[in-house]
């Protein structure tokens, strides 16, 4: 009996079109034209469409996200469904397949996918990327993976990719360990495994999280906007290993007399963050001060992360646990 898949729709390039009046490209394609550019796609699964959205990636907020979340489970906890894609654009797709990563317990394949070059250009990538999704949720072997990002034939983890280029087509990149596996020859073939994921049990998300860049001779007034707008946590991409100017010191005291949680990462494009350094700013006076460490997640990650651990628990124990577990 063929597998059954649902397949979402949500938008991005690879449903877009170069609009003839602005030459630049806007969402066109539904779900049919995208499913239509597949060749004997009926002779391998049967497909469910689901139109979500038709939306580009950076329109995508986290009250849409959660209606995407509440979407795929019930597809995952439908035991007529096998499988789930989503196509989504590539700009904020990391941060919605983390999303899903975290929150969905399931072993059943949830794969997303997206395109780099849309429907007007020569070499539209939609085709073969959505192909090689199918390919991917049709394995036996990609159960109980996760939540993967299938684009150039490459299978990655979504707690470990991250867009690492503008344009290129293999721009989705697991840049620490390498990709899961590759899709050959219709085929996906896997090297490795997450040997930890982490998965958190809630349906609710803390919305007011904020995400700051540290550069040279920064002061703290930024963190002001942050405290004065009630946030309830704020990842800062730290220099380095993880230290931050001396300036940006009493805002995060600050922050944290207020009740804020810290999370810190690296501006840098890998390695993990930790209490190395000593001085003024440095990641063991960050972590005295009471600064929680994310590893190596790049910020925008971080930041699902803690707005989903903000969601599930007000103690601060239990969210260093959870924010620094796995990682
Ligand atoms: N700007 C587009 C989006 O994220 C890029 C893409 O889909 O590749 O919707």
């Amino acid at each position: 009996m063929k597998k059954k898949i649902a397949i979402i729709f949500t938008g991005g390039t690879i449903a877009m079109k170069i609009d003839p009046d602005i030459h630049a490209a806007i969402p066109a394609l539904n779900a049919d034209e995208i499913i239509g550019t597949i060749k004997n796609i009926e002779d391998m699964a049967e497909i469910e469409i689901i139109n979500f959205s038709n939306l580009p990636s950076p329109h995508i907020d986290l009250d849409i996200l959660m209606d995407l979340f509440y979407l795929v489970k019930s597809k995952t906890d439908d035991e007529n469904t096998d499988a789930v894609i989503i196509t989504h654009g590539t700009d904020t797709l990391e941060e919605t397949a983390y999303l899903l990563d975290l929150l969905l317990n399931t072993k059943k394949p949830v794969i997303i996918v997206g395109a780099m070059r849309n429907f007007s250009e020569l070499g539209y990538d939609g085709s073969s990327n959505l192909s090689a999704a199918i390919c991917t949720a049709l394995s036996p072997n990609s159960i109980d993976k996760g939540v993967l990002v299938v684009m150039n034939n490459e299978i990655n983890a979504a707690s470990e990719v991250t867009k690492t280029n503008t344009l290129s087509l293999d721009t989705f990149k697991s840049p620490e360990f390498g990709p899961l596996g590759i899709v050959d020859n219709d085929e996906a073939l896997y090297y490795r495994n997450i040997i930890q994921r982490q998965h958190i049990e809630t349906n609710k998300i803390e919305k007011k999280v904020g995400l700051l860049k540290c550069y040279a001779g920064m002061d703290a007034g930024i963190i002001e906007y942050y405290i004065n707008n009630n946030y309830k946590g704020l990842i800062i991409e730290a220099l380095g290993r993880g230290n931050v100017p001396p300036n940006l010191v009493p805002g995060i005291k600050r922050a944290l007399a207020d009740g804020m949680v810290i999370g810190l990462v690296s501006r840098c494009n890998t390695g993990r963050v930790l209490y190395t350094y000593g001085y003024e700013g440095g990641g063991k006076h960050l972590k005295d001060l009471g600064v929680i460490f994310g590893g190596n997640l790049p910020g925008q990650k971080a930041r699902i992360k803690l707005c989903v651990i903000l969601g599930f628990t007000e103690d601060k124990e239990e969210i260093r646990n959870l924010f620094e577990a796995n990682l």
